[in-house]
């Protein structure tokens, strides 16, 4: 009895053993499983060596963090942009900072209400059109997608960056001319996306300017010098332009009494906003009057004729002395009354004085480039003191102040 009770005791002592060591193998297996698959999520999210294709896939992580699939992402689309397109570095802060905003910069990112999906949200079929098409929900297409878009279809957009001279009008040209959206509609979300550009700038060291050249790409047919609503033609040109009853002889781009209202590189001495032209007012800038005039400053020949959120209605020569002037803020495109390809002289009346685009006044917007006709933007290669280029009689230049007026145009 004492022997059967010890071997049932031993039996029943084997299968708890039996048990408690089975559950031990299974409570190790399940921990080796979870550092398994943890390991591999984590290997999928930090590899380096993924291609921007798989980080697409797998979007993920603090886009400030430089590891991070989301800022591997941002990182491709901001160099593309750069290389590809010229564009600045607050350009490229705008597009990924709306990028973010629309789907995290997710290329995976649907809206089936809206019908729109990946990185900027384009229309998918349905009632936004398909412009995404047989886009790839991968960063790589999608950018693709951005850059032949802007090249063409989307030029508008380009064109209007191409002008931007900080953030927040590169946010404009971004949202209202590739995002479609309007300039006061509340789901830019302004000071929000703002905030984010700014900060995606300083991460991304996004220090740079532009050298946009929206004449480059692809068909022109709604770009930059053709999407006047004159049409070049150039009977109107030959009808309006230099009757003879007002040419210029002084030189500069207005005749009579003036004002300059604004200098460069800044508005008003060291502590003004970048401007990277010369604004000058006449006395007599009434939209109706002659008085209001824009006039050329050099022989030459009209080579841009355009339209923008930033200079309004604008035209450019390139001068027989290879260099370039923009005049810029015209009261409609009808009042240049030149065109593309026309041959200008000195003195030839051209356009008008106007409050297009980002102006407070009515005045022309003058800037010189020596050697590039999109260079507009601050610190563009090229640029040159326009108060140096004309010989003004109060230099307007770096650290000067705005000088008083009104000067008289006949005695500079
Ligand atoms: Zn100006």
């Amino acid at each position: 009895m004492f022997d059967n009770w010890w071997r049932y005791k031993k039996i029943k002592l084997y299968a708890y053993g039996t048990l408690i060591a089975t559950a031990v193998v299974v409570v190790i297996a399940a921990i080796m499983m979870f550092i398994m698959i943890f390991s591999t999520q984590n290997a999928e999210c930090f590899n380096d060596d993924q291609t921007v294709a798989e980080a697409g896939q797998g979007i993920g992580g603090d886009w400030q963090d430089h590891n991070s699939n989301t800022y591997k992402a941002m990182r491709h689309a901001a160099d593309r942009f750069q290389k590809e397109l010229h564009m600045s570095g607050d350009n490229i802060a705008a597009a990924l900072a709306v990028g973010l905003r629309e789907s995290g910069f997710n290329p995976k990112a649907v809206n089936p209400g809206g019908a729109v999906k990946g990185i900027w949200q384009w229309g998918a079929g349905g009632i936004n059109g398909d412009r995404y098409k047989d886009t790839q929900d991968n960063v790589e297409s999608q950018v693709q997608l951005a850059i032949n878009e802007l090249k063409s279809t989307h030029k508008g957009a380009l064109i209007d960056l191409a002008t931007a001279d900080n953030i927040n009008s590169s946010l404009v040209a971004w949202d209202t001319k590739f995002e479609g959206v309007g300039v006061n509609d509340p789901q830019r979300r302004v000071a929000d996306t703002l905030k984010t550009a700014n900060e995606i700038k300083k991460v991304f060291a996004l220090d740079f300017p532009g050298s946009i050249n929206v004449f480059d790409h692809g068909n022109n047919n709604s770009g930059i010098g053709d999407n006047s609503t004159n049409a070049n033609t150039s009977g109107l040109s030959e009808a309006t332009c230099d009757s003879g009853l007002s040419s210029n002889d002084n030189g500069l781009p207005v005749k009579g009494q003036y004002s300059i209202t604004g200098g460069y590189p800044n508005y008003g001495g060291l502590t003004g906003a970048t401007h990277y032209g010369v604004d000058f007012q006449t006395t007599d800038h009434a939209l109706s009057s002659s008085g209001g005039n824009v006039y050329a400053v050099h022989d030459g020949t009209v080579v841009a004729k355009s339209s923008d959120s930033t200079g309004g209605n604008w035209l450019v020569i390139k001068g027989t002395d290879n260099v370039f002037t923009y005049y810029g803020h015209a009261p409609t495109q009808e009042a240049i009354v030149v065109n593309n390809g026309d041959k200008v002289k000195a003195g030839q009346h051209i356009s008008h004085q106007g409050q297009t685009g980002m102006a407070t006044g009515i005045h022309v917007h003058f800037a010189v480039n020596t050697h590039d006709q999109f260079g507009w933007a601050p610190q563009s290669n090229g640029l040159k003191s326009p108060g140096d280029y004309l010989k003004l009689p109060q230099k307007v230049g770096t650290n000067v102040v705005v000088p008083n007026g009104p000067f008289d145009s006949d005695k500079k």
